[in-house]
């Protein structure tokens, strides 16, 4: 018993496949609760973002994939980027965040670049990025934390 697949059908399938939103990247982040994806080596419990299956540190291949991240962070290095290609916005700055659980993640900071910090504490933040074919695009980004008023 065979049905006759027609092209009409295919193309019904493809449109009502597509997802409202969905990461720039599969395995990269979830958004309840929002944090980011990363990788955990079982050897010697380095973690990485993004994931990779290997451990740059001790060479092993023995690594669990989707541990969630730390959300919170200090600045250890930025620039800023005051040129960019059509349709982004500048300036903005783009930092190595150190998050609280050891984790060296390259991302843009919110804000004002003028008046960021090394050491800055920041604050994970998952939002739509971008859109793309109808589908809003979810990223991430860290938010400056709110600074005690000085005394
Ligand atoms: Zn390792």
């Amino acid at each position: 018993m065979s049905a006759p697949m027609s092209s009409q059908g295919l193309s019904a399938i493809a449109e009502t496949a597509a997802p409202a939103s969905r990461p720039l990247r599969d395995g990269l982040l979830q958004t309840d609760p929002p944090r980011l994806l990363g990788s955990a080596c079982r050897a010697c419990s380095t973690r990485l973002f993004p994931a990779r299956d290997f451990c740059p540190a001790c060479g092993s291949d023995d690594v669990e994939g989707g541990v969630p991240l730390a959300t919170a962070g200090t600045v250890y290095s930025f620039t800023v980027v005051r040129q960019a290609p059509p349709g982004r916005e500048t300036p903005y700055s783009l930092a190595y965040i150190d998050l609280a659980d050891g984790v060296r993640v390259m991302a843009q900071v919110t804000g004002d670049p003028d008046a960021l910090r090394i050491d800055m504490p920041v604050q994970l933040d998952i939002r739509p990025v971008g859109r793309r074919d109808g589908c809003d695009l979810i990223g991430y980004v860290f938010v400056p934390s709110l600074l005690p008023e000085a005394a």
